[in-house]
């Protein structure tokens, strides 16, 4: 892989690993680009702290870090510094306010939660309902048109235990949607290593479909997994068997 724009660091609570293991792990395995997209910290109202993601207070020695980091070893590899985030339209302001005055290079749109966390529920358990899928696409498509994302992380997230003409007419309104706007889908390398229900060989055959293309996404948790072949290889066969062109760089984002 030349470039990888989905990496966590330890201060999510639920990734391992020194922020320079995971910058090491990516130049051994051959990346030129590497973006770091931790969970991005709301501040909830009524002093709710979530177990997932860092707190406001770490973003300071975020930074300061991975921009150490990207100093460091800016002969070897790109750094780019940004963040996975949910779209909550109602925590948008206190969030930009909390990261104005930092160099915020790009975010993902990762949509664990449709309404914000406490209130609401894990997008990644399967659902029945057509309603929370129908929810759940459209909070996607809300989140993008605002163009703060680059791209959606693990946008089939949500299974559904329903038909399939149900699944298929909810994901191709998102396909479409991400085709027009040039947006590739993301091949989530977590996923298919760990054999969830993401990344969905059928997701990526209505995305083929309709002309999208794909890039893998390696949502590295732990810092191997920036330098897995085996993984890598078991995402090109996916994208392979499904007929979707892989591309390395983000379009429009950075193209070396
Ligand atoms: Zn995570
Ligand atoms: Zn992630």
């Amino acid at each position: 892989m030349l470039a990888n724009y989905h990496t966590h660091t330890s201060r999510c609570n639920h990734a391992v690993g020194e922020d320079r293991a995971y910058v090491e792990s990516a130049i051994w395995g051959g990346m030129k680009v590497l973006g770091f997209s931790d969970h991005c910290p709301w501040l909830y109202p009524d002093g709710y702290v979530s177990a997932t993601r860092m707190t406001p207070a770490q973003v300071d020695g975020y930074f300061t870090s991975l921009l150490r980091l990207k100093q460091e070893y800016a002969s070897d590899i790109t750094i780019y510094i940004g963040f996975e985030s949910e779209y909550s339209p109602e925590l948008l302001p206190a969030q930009e306010a909390l990261l104005k005055d930092y160099p915020v290079d790009y975010q993902i749109l990762g949509q664990h939660f449709i309404r914000p966390e406490p209130e609401g529920f894990y997008t990644g358990m399967p659902v029945h309902d057509e309603a929370l899928l129908d929810a759940y696409i459209s909070s996607l498509i809300e989140g993008m048109e605002t163009g703060r994302y680059l791209y959606v992380a693990h946008p089939d997230l949500m299974g559904f235990t329903g038909s399939q003409a149900i699944y298929d007419k909810h994901y191709k309104r998102l396909c479409r949607y991400l085709k027009e706007h040039d947006i590739p889908v993301e091949i989530n390398l977590l996923g298919v290593f760990e054999h969830r229900h993401y990344t969905n060989p059928h997701f990526l055959s209505l995305a083929a479909g309709i002309g999208c293309k794909a890039i893998i996404g390696c949502d590295a948790h732990q810092p191997e997994r920036l330098c897995n072949p085996v993984a890598e290889k078991q995402c090109r066969r996916l994208a392979a068997d499904a007929g979707l062109e892989l591309i390395d760089y983000l379009p429009g984002f950075d193209s070396e």
